[in-house]
């Protein structure tokens, strides 16, 4: 579970060099369940979206408290933070549940592979079913890493190497690709190289800051709003923006004041 939510949107390489110290303060879901939310946190740092690390915090709490780990990806999706595609990582690979794990990747091989030509009648629901049909019984984890290695590697959104692909006899879309006008669809190529807004100056980039800030100050050590704000701003973080943002982090838990309205993690 750990390593599916540090996986969710963190590059891997960045995630190895993270795992094993996480683990090691946190090696068992009852020690993460009992820790403080701000330990969590700063063991958190370096892996960004920090919301997830509070996430996976609660989720720990809430699978003590259920008094054991759910089996099925279909009890692990009531908990907060846990998406399907997390979910049936976890279960498949942990519990041999099979449990097709869907991400931008493999949905766009399941689309070539079921579709062809024309995919429009595959809604997530209908792509979700098929691969849950598909997956090995025997060893759906290596089924749900191979599927992802495929869409990676081999299935790329522009340029799919369909010579050397180990499902390319079964794939409907081939032809496509291989014939003159072998080009992926304008809708596809949009799908998966959507233009990301920029991060610097984003709230996202002042609320990591803020989160950062206060992860440097001493075990249980506070700060004033004032001195926070003139850490962190950079010229541009506006006085209402600061004021928001220290709300906004407060109310997701990720932030607490205290009652002379010093700042702190939780
Ligand atoms: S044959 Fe080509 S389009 Fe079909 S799944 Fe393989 S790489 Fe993708």
């Amino acid at each position: 579970m750990v390593a599916a939510v540090m996986a969710q949107q963190t590059q891997i390489s960045r995630v190895l060099l993270k795992f094993g110290q996480f683990t090691t303060t946190f090696p068992t879901v009852e020690s993460l369940a009992r820790a403080r939310t701000g330990t969590v946190l700063r063991a958190w740092e370096g892996l960004g979206y920090n919301l997830r690390g509070l996430r996976l915090h609660r989720a720990a709490k809430r699978i003590v408290g259920l008094g054991g780990f759910p089996r099925r990806a279909a009890e692990l999706v009531e908990i907060e933070g846990i998406g399907p595609f997390t979910a049936a990582i976890i279960t498949s690979f942990a519990f041999g549940e099979p449990a097709a794990a869907i991400d931008v990747n493999v949905r766009r091989v399941l689309l070539r592979l079921l579709g062809g030509a024309d995919d429009s009648r595959l809604t997530d629901r209908a792509l979700q079913s098929a691969a849950d049909h598909l997956i090995s019984r025997r060893a759906p984890g290596r089924w749900n890493q191979a599927m992802m290695d495929l869409g990676a590697r081999v299935c790329k959104a522009r340029e799919p190497l369909c010579g050397v692909c180990p499902i390319a006899d079964w794939c409907r879309a081939r032809p496509r690709f291989e014939s003159k006008q072998g080009k992926p669809r304008v809708a596809e190529t949009r799908r998966a190289y959507r233009a990301q807004p920029p991060f610097k100056g984003s709230r996202r980039f002042y609320r990591g800051r803020i989160v950062q800030a206060l992860r440097d100050l001493p075990a249980r050590g506070t700060v004033s709003a004032a001195s926070l704000r003139q850490k962190i701003d950079d010229g541009n973080l506006g006085r209402s923006l600061f004021a928001e943002l220290i709300v906004a982090l407060e109310n997701d838990g990720l932030l607490h004041v205290d009652g002379r309205g010093k700042l702190r993690l939780p």
